[in-house]
């Protein structure tokens, strides 16, 4: 069937609802083929909206009968729509009564109600309700729930919705019910419903002001014992956001559940939290440390809704970064209150900055961009971007930047003291930031800092030095430019907080006096920029220094900076901040990356590493009292897509070659320390998945893949012998994943055995499997091989494309992460592209229209794979039925 609607949504259409829906009471006759559905709602005019029929959506819905007041009534079908014109006049509330079915186990698509395992499960943000039943299905529109569930006892002994259990009880034939009521006002998008045979961890709880409240996690039975970690969670989820932001659990009950078939990550429903497991299930044998971290800040991320999404909520879908940047950040810094260490704060840090780089940054330069808070949509599932999640976080994050820790505090305490209970915008936030803070420059520059919400793309921020011996100061001159994004060919200067230190001969940041200031402050300042190019002078700078730049990433730019070498080299060695520190050898490493891109192809070096650079990682690496984590970060080289992402002309296989032979390079130049590195730190004694041990097993597999590699061209032989023992015996989960991608991605002869033994392991253990899917899709081509290996593993009988997990861990791994085997001069890739889109968009259009996205960088490539890539992408195009989802994905990308 055609989507409900295929023009675009603009937000300057928005118009308040016609009407509202004060209560709405559901009752759902829980089948797998035919659910039916009634639901009893009590609407009243809107008084501020001129009078207009009600137009309810609804979604591959069967109606079978609407009662209004009692009486049955006429309607008519515009598309989808039901419309109702002959509604009383005036305000009073009436009742109205529809009848549905649905069919659950056809619903590949996953949005509504459908089945997992046996078991029902809904999903309804952003537009799923009108799956399940006619509604005003929009976030503005916020009633009260009251909800029946009946099935059939033995198959469903589990029956869940959001709220309160308020009656439970047997029915005739075998049936029970169980009702529902939830004391907040929602919109539907929150809504949800659970069904099956399901057991819970449960925990209970007595918080601050001395309530109670009962914790469970609902898993398949046999999953138990993969539920520790993720009650823990959210223990300190409710503990944190209690102590940090004042908000306290409102519910007696909040629950969360798992299912394998999930296209998201997780949902923060009301009370009832329903998660891919991938986000609940952990224990050390098949889950690694970044699962355990994973968990950790998923299970908060959800949890941190219930205020930032769920008491207050979007008004409407170009609202969405207001709840999801928001909440980003609250999740980021949970994790880094959790970490403890200002060390492990810092990893956590640079561990977000890469991912923001890695996704964002190319998503706002290509034909997706678009702002924090978009202007147009054809279709809102296509805009649960990086941008709005991750962009949106750094936005926030500069509002902390800009009013302090605390005035944030206050800030958040504005908003729900306004707010509490509404559907609101971007820019309510943004206005109790500033009202909570009235003498900060946020206050002062709130319109030109909403830009942030308007304009898409990367800013670069360009900065250059010059030190005056004579009069000892040091002059700074920043500069900002946008570069032109879809619909937007010009951008207004932003405001950009840029935290700096200036960094001494000696290593030590030097006291900081602008030229207009009485005294100087120790080490670390926040200039704010706003202008396109504004000049600050430090005074009293007795001799030069380098200057360390966006301290701790304060602003999501690009930064260009023409360090020389050895000032890069100096804050490698000394800087004082993390994450800039951190930064200097990523800088490094680029810089010669991209000097042997440039380069012609026969004239680039085998071995394009300078000594200098090499024995700074050395020394780094040898560091006594040095974090393994942040150790491990920095030794680790920039990934291709990144590097592709400072380029205007993409050769894949040239970047992939150069970054080969960089890496090989600093496998065998390191050969002796990378083995004192494993030997030191290999044994992390019994399996705790905290920083500290973490970040041990980081290097200690980081270093054994450097020792696999080398030995596979020609460096000491003993070590892809003892990766492979490290598998065998290994004590968990990310052991003994290290040991088999070091000799997976080494090509060692041994990777064959250990893929094999691996599966056997974990044929019987879904996450574990997806791994070894995955790690196929990723592995090293060899003139070509792992296209035919990744066809071969599609026909593999735990392959199901159907599984969003699945189909991730093969078809996405390797369109999306193995650019060396994707792009091929034959073409064959992206043909495969075109085709899992096309196969997939039939079953479930948000997981293809992520597919789909793996083209974004098609325009920069260079030939042949540009004039391939159009044609893949025309190919997908030029099919009539493709959903809204694809359909706006491929023509951006055209256009
Ligand atoms: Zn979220």
């Amino acid at each position: 069937m055609r989507e409900g609607h295929s023009t675009v949504t603009r937000r300057q259409d928005y118009a308040p609802p016609a009407f509202w829906i004060d209560s709405v009471d559901l009752t759902f006759d829980l089948e797998p083929t035919k659910t039916r559905v009634l639901n009893k709602m009590v609407l009243r005019r809107n008084p501020d909206v001129p009078a207009q029929p009600l137009r309810l959506d609804g979604d591959e819905l069967n109606l079978a009968r609407v009662v209004l007041a009692g009486q049955g009534c006429s309607f008519r079908m515009d598309g989808q729509t039901l419309v109702l014109e002959n509604l009383p006049e005036g305000t009073a509330p009436f009742e109205l009564e529809v009848f549905t079915t649905c069919n659950p186990e056809k619903n590949s698509k996953l949005m509504g109600l459908f089945m997992s395992g046996g078991d029902f499960f809904t999903q309804c943000e952003a537009e799923g309700f009108r799956r399940i039943t006619y509604f005003l299905d929009r976030p503005d529109v916020m009633a009260t729930y009251t909800v029946t569930l009946r099935a059939d006892r033995k198959r469903y002994p589990v029956l869940l919705s959001n709220g309160n259990l308020v009656e439970s009880g047997d029915l005739d034939g075998g049936r029970h019910f169980a009702t529902w009521h939830d004391p907040f006002k929602k919109p539907s998008y929150l809504f949800a419903v659970v069904a099956g045979q399901l057991v819970a961890r449960e925990q209970r709880i007595v918080t601050r002001s001395g309530r109670e409240h009962l914790l469970q996690v609902y898993v398949r039975p046999g999953d138990l014992d993969q539920t520790e970690h993720a009650m823990n969670s959210l223990i300190h989820s409710v503990l944190w956001d209690e102590a940090r932001f004042g908000l306290a659990l409102d519910l007696d009950r909040f629950m969360v559940v798992a299912t394998s078939d999930f296209n998201a990550g997780a949902m923060e429903n009301k009370g009832l939290n329903i998660f891919n497991t991938k986000y609940v299930l952990a224990k050390p044998s098949t889950a690694t440390d970044s699962d355990f971290d994973a968990i950790e800040s998923v299970i908060g991320h959800e949890y941190f809704h219930n205020w930032t999404g769920d008491r207050v909520t979007c008004r409407d879908w170009f609202q969405l970064s207001l709840k999801e940047g928001l909440t980003v950040f609250r999740d980021q810094e949970f994790s880094q209150d959790l970490a403890g260490t200002d060390s492990a704060r810092a990893v956590k840090r640079i561990q977000d900055v890469i991912n923001l780089r890695a996704a964002q940054f190319p998503e706002d330069a290509g034909p997706m961009a678009h702002p924090v808070r978009p202007d147009e949509y054809l279709e809102i599932s296509n805009f649960y971007t990086t941008t709005i999640y991750e962009k949106g976080a750094e936005v926030v994050r500069m509002y902390q930047t800009l009013v302090g820790r605390d005035g944030f505090r206050k800030g958040v305490d504005l908003y729900f003291q306004r707010h509490d209970g509404q559907a609101v915008t971007c820019d309510d936030f943004a206005q109790a930031m500033a009202d909570a803070n009235p003498d900060s420059d946020l206050a002062r520059l709130l319109p030109q800092f909403k830009r942030w919400y308007s304009q898409a793309g990367t800013p670069v921020l360009k900065a250059e030095g010059r030190y005056d011996a004579a009069a000892r100061s040091y002059t700074l001159t920043l500069s900002q430019t946008c570069p032109p994004t879809p619909g937007q060919p010009h951008k207004e200067p932003f405001v950009i907080p840029v935290r700096l230190g200036l960094v001494g001969a000696d290593g030590r940041d030097l006291p900081l006096q602008l030229d207009h200031w009485q005294r100087p402050v120790d080490g670390n300042h926040t200039l704010v920029l706003t202008e396109p190019e504004t000049r600050f002078t430090f005074v009293g700078v007795d001799s030069e220094p380098v200057p360390s730049l966006l301290r701790g990433f304060s602003a999501p730019v690009e930064l260009d900076w023409d360090a020389t070498p050895e000032q890069l080299l100096h804050l490698l060695a000394h800087d004082s901040d993390p994450f800039t520190r951190w930064e200097a050898g990523q800088r490094l490493a680029l810089s010669i990356a991209i000097e042997q891109i440039a380069g012609p192809a026969d004239g680039s070096r085998a071995e394009p590493l300078n000594d200098a650079y090499l024995a700074a990682l050395r020394a780094l690496l040898r560091e006594p009292d040095l974090d393994p984590a942040f150790k491990a970060l920095v030794l680790t080289l920039p990934d291709e897509d990144y590097i592709a992402d400072q380029l205007d002309e993409v050769d894949p296989q040239r970047i992939h070659a150069v970054c080969d032979a960089m890496e090989l390079q600093l496998a065998k130049a390191l050969q002796t320390d990378w083995a004192w590195a494993y030997d030191a730190h290999e044994n992390t004694g019994a399996y705790s998945p905290d920083p500290v041990s973490a970040g041990r097993r980081e290097l200690a597999g980081l270093a054994l893949h450097m020792l696999c590699l080398a030995a596979t061209h020609g460096g000491e032989l003993v070590w892809p012998g003892k990766a492979y023992q490290r598998f065998k015996d290994a004590g968990n989960m990310t052991d003994r994943l290290n040991a088999l991608e070091a000799l997976v991605y080494s090509g060692h002869d041994l990777a064959g055995r250990a893929l094999q033994r691996y599966y056997e392991l974990f044929r019987h253990e879904p996450l574990a499997l997806d791994k070894w899917f995955a790690l196929q899709a990723h592995a090293p081509d060899h003139n070509g091989s792992v296209l035919p290996q990744v066809r071969t593993l599609m026909k593999h009988p735990d392959f199901n494309l159907r599984t969003p997990n699945r189909a991730r861990s093969l078809v996405f791994s390797y369109c999306n992460g193995n650019p060396a085997a994707f792009h091929r001069t034959d073409a064959a890739g992206y043909a495969f592209w075109a085709d899992r889109v096309l196969e997939l968009d039939t079953i479930n259009p948000q997981v293809a229209a992520r597919l789909a996205r793996a083209m974004d960088a098609w325009a920069r490539l260079v030939e042949p794979y540009r004039s391939a890539a159009r044609e893949a992408l025309a190919r997908v195009a030029a099919k009539p039925s493709l959903s809204n989802d694809v359909r706006e994905v491929v023509t951006r990308a055209l256009a």
